[in-house]
């Protein structure tokens, strides 16, 4: 069996050293999107509301409904918004983000016939990630369209493309500057006046004086900033653990796993373990042969990850079946690991699959 331990004390010391990089008066949003980043959004969620988030965001309608379904109360923003889904937000109270012209008239069109008012959005802007957004040219046509819209906006934000990156990064320069000029043009259009957000994880890391109103954190939450240095003042919320179901001992010039992807110079045991790409180990850790660790000791993921099952090197360690093996956690955190299959930790936390059972240890 394959279980992901979640400690909830280690988030509320990851909440805490996010918070002690923030002024008293800076909002809080708590970015739960994708089942909390692969962890378990109930749970997860609620440690944060009792924890004093001032409100959680996520990517779609969909995962902000199943948060209305656990009573949660506070507001939740909503980043992309599909126009399809729109009815189902306001029905939820969900707080959309308007990214484009015809998201933000789909909006209008839906609230002027439930005959509604003052419905709380808040406003995204595109000012060099080049994925979604207002442009900063269009800011008139919102300014005009918001004199007779039924919104009220609670915020106007954007989102670094680079916020890791070593200062001084010229994008992420660029992106503030332009920010800067977006917050006095709403400033001065609109009341009451909205607040303003731009800095993801890494940014409150890296740019702590651009923290403006808010900030809008995920992944340091579970312990991972990236960059190794920030990551030492956060700790891993998840540790992956699977067990040997089988051991084989193949002679040398064997070949173990699909298609060959691995053979034998010398004689070898082989340890099995019931987790696979289905469960979000990914193909890519078997050729880089990614360690796991096995009492203690890195061992490798050898041949092709199959579906269901690995395959590990174990020549040497002593072990029976049913021990325990930690795929990230302790002796590598997922950041380290993810990279060996040359991905971050966002994906690797995000793929593991509903075939894991979630313990969250309060
Ligand atoms: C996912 C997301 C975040 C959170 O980013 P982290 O790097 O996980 O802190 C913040 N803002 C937006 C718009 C996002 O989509």
């Amino acid at each position: 069996m394959n279980t992901l331990y979640l400690s909830s004390q280690n988030l509320t010391h990851n909440y805490r050293v996010l918070r002690s990089k923030m002024e008293d008066k800076t909002q809080f949003i708590a970015v739960v999107k994708a089942n909390a980043y692969g962890s378990a959004l109930g749970a997860f969620a609620q440690h944060l509301v009792h924890l004093g988030v001032d409100a959680l965001a996520v990517a779609y309608t969909e995962e902000g409904t199943q948060l209305r379904a656990l009573e949660i109360q506070i507001p939740i923003l909503v980043f992309y918004p599909q126009i399809h889904t729109l009815s189902e937000l306001v029905s939820n109270n969900l707080e959309p983000c308007l990214y484009n012209q015809t998201v933000f008239l789909a909006l209008k069109n839906i609230l002027l016939h439930e005959g509604r008012t003052d419905y709380p959005v808040h406003l995204k802007y595109n000012t060099g990630l080049n994925r979604i957004g207002f442009l900063p040219e269009e800011a008139e046509w919102v300014f005009d369209q918001i004199r007779n819209a039924p919104f009220q906006i609670q915020s106007v934000y954007s989102h670094l493309a680079a916020s890791e990156e070593k200062r001084p990064s010229t994008l992420s320069d660029q992106q503030i500057k332009s920010f800067q000029k977006i917050k006095s043009l709403h400033l001065e259009a609109i009341t009451p006046q909205p607040y303003f957000h731009l800095l993801n994880s890494s940014g409150v890391f890296n740019y702590p004086e651009y923290q403006f109103d808010a900030v809008r954190c995920g992944i340091a939450l579970h312990g991972y900033a990236n960059n190794a240095e920030w990551d030492c003042e956060l700790r891993p919320l998840g540790v992956l653990k699977s067990s040997i179901c089988q051991i084989t001992q193949v002679k040398k010039g064997a070949s173990v796993g699909y298609d060959h992807g691995w053979v034998a110079l010398k004689d070898t045991s082989i340890a099995t373990l019931p987790i696979g790409h289905a469960d979000g180990i990914g193909r890519h850790f078997g050729p880089s042969q990614a360690p796991v660790y096995l009492h203690g000791k890195a061992v490798p993921i050898i041949g092709n990850v199959c579906m269901d099952m690995v395959m590990v090197d174990v020549t040497g360690v002593d072990c029976q079946l049913g021990d325990e093996v930690e795929i990230f956690g302790t002796h590598q955190n997922a950041s380290e690991f993810a990279l060996k299959a040359n991905t971050i930790s966002y994906e690797l936390l995000t793929q593991l699959g509903p075939r894991i059972v979630r313990k969250w240890q309060p």
